[in-house]
């Protein structure tokens, strides 16, 4: 049961509030625009995505795209707070911290934006509808395949798909719902969040200011599934593995250890082993991404790494990921119980949505998402428009047609979730 008119905000720490009165622009469109005529659904929903895709947004650099984003919601009559990260580099087990300090001094300083319909006090809404506004190296400029477009149209650049597509589709959705007067503007929430490539500390900064609230009942997650609504995806667990040998002369191994070759061994036995399968999400896979180790061929190598990223087709979501790391470390020490040492994120096992809403084709996924990051009950839906199999590429792209499916997607599933 949810409380109606909760008074504690979701305006988290370090917060910038612009409380504007709600008052939606009729043209949707160029925030200096007043005097444009009326744009059509399709030239709102381009123009918005163009401009976001325009805007380069690698992880840690989306303060421009945040800003946009934030000047676009409130010129459109939403109440917006930028949530600046508290912590640098959270959740990233494996890396140096965050490049960008959290100093609040810092123009660089990253934040997730927020946007609300409802009164200026949002308190904790029935939904959360989010995606992310980073996107991976290098930057890709926009192009489109024909003018004036058609639903064939193609367009590309970074970020055309993942995820910008989705979040120019969740804001068409809900603009269009709430311009019908069919969703109560106190009701939903836009988020959309930084840092989700990697390391993930944007909604994990969205997370954090929830704990104490009330929890919102449903979240909304864009990310590319052709349009077809998730049942789920594979756990993640991302592992660095380092060996330790004894340097010597390569004519006399005895004399030495080599470390290549014991991690040789050992990632060999890890690619050899089952790890786990289950009937909706294949086999768990391991992915040897980077390897490196020794410095000369006539020198028997002292030391050696090797980072790999495991994808886990077992359960539970909080609970597999130890299984696997506690497996990897049954076989390390099998080969070598001195050679080893492991480092590994947090990880989790499968992670299952809501799919059973009329009306979608359903789709189980292989990549990694924000969603075991939010923390909550919740019910949580993942769509969104455009082919993971094109995103993170040099052709990444979709057609117009798609993303106009999106937002009609992205409108049931509002309806969905909100329904009673
Ligand atoms: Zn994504």
């Amino acid at each position: 049961m949810r409380t109606p008119l909760i008074t504690l905000g979701l305006l988290g720490l370090a917060s910038a509030s612009r409380q504007i009165p709600l008052n939606p622009r009729p043209d949707g469109d160029s925030l200096t625009g007043a005097n444009l005529p009326l744009k059509s659904p399709r030239e709102v929903l381009l123009s918005l995505h163009r401009s976001l895709v325009e805007i380069s947004s690698t992880t840690y650099n989306e303060t421009a795209v945040g800003h946009f984003l934030a000047d676009y919601l409130s010129s459109r009559g939403y109440n917006t707070e930028l949530q600046y990260l508290s912590s640098d580099g959270f959740g990233a087990e494996l890396q140096s911290p965050s490049p960008v300090s959290s100093d609040p001094a810092d123009p660089k300083r990253r934040f997730n934006v927020l946007a609300w319909p409802g009164p200026s006090d949002p308190g904790t809404p029935r939904l959360i509808i989010t995606s992310h506004i980073d996107v991976v190296p290098p930057h890709i400029p926009y192009s489109i395949s024909d003018d004036p477009p058609t639903s064939s149209t193609v367009i590309r650049g970074r970020g055309s798909v993942d995820a910008k597509g989705a979040v120019a589709a969740q804001v068409l959705a809900l603009q269009t719902l709430l311009d019908e007067g069919s969703v109560n503007p106190q009701d939903v929430m836009l988020a959309f969040v930084v840092g989700e490539e990697n390391p993930g500390d944007g909604i994990r900064e969205l997370s954090e200011s929830l704990r104490h609230k009330v929890p919102p009942e449903a979240v909304i997650f864009g990310e590319p599934t052709e349009n077809k609504l998730a049942c789920g995806h594979k756990g993640a667990l991302f592992c660095v593995i380092e060996a330790r040998g004894a340097a010597g002369h390569s004519g006399y191994p005895w004399l030495g250890k080599s470390a290549n070759e014991v991690l040789i061994k050992a990632l060999a036995e890890v690619l050899a082993t089952d790890l786990g399968s289950s009937e909706r999400f294949g086999n768990t896979t391991v992915n040897v991404g980077k390897m490196g180790g020794g410095v000369a061929m006539n020198v028997i190598p002292e030391f050696a790494a090797a980072e790999i990223a495991i994808r886990i087709a077992i359960g539970p979501e909080d609970g597999a990921n130890t299984i696997i790391r506690d497996r990897l470390r049954e076989i390390l020490d099998g080969v070598d119980p001195d050679a080893f040492s492991m480092k590994c994120t947090h990880g989790y096992g499968v992670v299952e949505t809501e799919c059973s809403v009329p009306g979608f084709e359903t789709i189980v996924v292989n990549y990694g998402t924000d969603v075991p990051n939010l923390d909550g009950s919740h019910v949580r839906y993942l769509y969104g428009p455009g082919s993971i199999l094109v995103a993170h590429g040099p052709d990444e792209g979709l057609t117009v047609g798609s993303l106009e499916e999106a937002v009609e997607g992205y409108k049931q599933l509002i309806l969905h979730a909100l329904r009673k």
